[in-house]
């Protein structure tokens, strides 16, 4: 079956011809892949400052952000069955008996780092047609959702992030309406936007744009307000949404998040999930952060990969998404290719949100 595969130590990436997976247990499904997201790990991952193949294999297949059809399973399966759409989770536990965390499925909070992922860490991705996986590691889809049920996956990152807020809120037991200012306008900002606008904040999103628009025409149709970072500082932006009580940094610019920072209201939260590349040190005012996060009682938090309770609140919430704005919610999806065209999905798009790789129909 053809796959899309990256060789690190050749600097290579192309189509090539992988053999097809079998269930080899009783407790394992086959998949046909219908469509994989590409996001900026992938970017990475192709441009080889990233990715590792699994032990034994010069390639890994890239691609983690799936949609797939049941087609076959083994004899123990009882969660799916042949025909359901299903989602798969990115990370698998670590071997180590004494994480606690892997060991009670929470392996997004790895104590050793030998986790492996999907796509990304020594384990074969979904860019391909076919893929084995246990159960425990699938997410049934409602069918109305095929058309954007790729999304599922970048949508975690804003679900777990949510939980984490509402976890680490909990310190505050009133009631009282949050201001949320997302910090980029990808579809993981977007998809954040969209997730926190649900849970009824008053969302804002802070952005630079690729044609320096003054307007976001998605964050129009679903009532969040857009600030453009080309003509707003920071400290404009600040004073147009008032006092800030959770950001959602969804873009891996380390200046521009410590520049907010110090603008964050009282008892607020700050969830950093990009991960910035190593651009060197830039100068940030120490004092005025720490400051203003012990006299107002700040909390800084980092946020990555998501547990299956994540993936649960994902597929409910975009089932809201697709309900409220059908357009724009699939507007989010700007390109689609065929497998021998994942190079170009790959490809930056200017003026894009989210390309996928369109494997199967159906
Ligand atoms: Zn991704
Ligand atoms: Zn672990």
């Amino acid at each position: 079956m053809r796959a899309v595969a990256v060789y690190p130590s050749k600097h290579e990436v192309r189509v090539i011809d992988h053999p097809e997976p079998r269930i080899t247990s009783a407790t394992q499904a086959r998949m046909r892949v219908f469509d994989v997201g590409v996001c900026g790990t992938d970017r990475d991952i192709v441009s080889f400052q990233f990715g590792t193949p699994p032990e034994g294999s010069d390639y890994l297949i890239i691609g983690h952000e799936s949609l797939s059809e049941v087609v076959d399973v083994g004899a123990q399966v009882s969660k799916v069955k042949p025909g359901d759409l299903v989602v798969m989770t990115v990370r698998r536990p670590c071997p180590h008996p004494s994480c606690v965390a892997c060991r009670q499925g929470r392996q997004d909070f790895c104590y050793t780092g030998d986790f492996t992922e999907r796509g990304i860490k020594q384990s074969h991705g979904y860019m391909t047609e076919f893929v084995v996986e246990e159960e425990r590691y699938l997410h049934v889809v409602p069918r109305e959702l095929r058309d954007v049920a790729v999304l599922v996956e970048p949508l975690t990152i804003a679900e777990k992030s949510l939980e984490q807020i509402w976890t680490v809120q909990s310190r505050l037991p009133w009631d009282r309406q949050h201001r949320a200012v997302v910090l980029g306008a990808g579809p993981v900002g977007i998809l954040g936007a969209m997730a926190l606008n649900v849970e009824g904040f008053d969302v804002s999103v802070y952005s630079r744009s690729p044609n320096h628009a003054e307007k976001n025409p998605i964050l129009d149709a679903i009532g969040v307000r857009y600030i453009a970072a080309e003509t707003h500082s920071t400290e404009e932006m600040a004073k147009m949404v008032g006092p800030i009580d959770v950001v959602y940094e969804a873009t891996g610019a380390s200046g521009v998040a410590f520049d907010v920072l110090k603008h964050l209201g009282p008892n607020a939260v700050f969830v950093f999930t990009g991960v910035p590349g190593h651009h060197g040190p830039i100068p940030v005012d120490t004092d005025e952060i720490m400051r203003n996060m012990v006299l107002n009682n700040q909390l800084v938090l980092g946020s990555v990969n998501a547990p299956p309770q994540a993936f649960q609140s994902a597929i409910q919430h975009l089932g809201v998404f697709a309900e409220r704005w059908p357009d724009a919610l699939r507007s989010v999806i700007t390109g689609r290719f065929p497998i021998e065209h994942a190079l170009d999905a790959l490809k930056n798009q200017p003026g894009g949100v989210k390309n996928v790789v369109a494997i199967s129909e159906g």
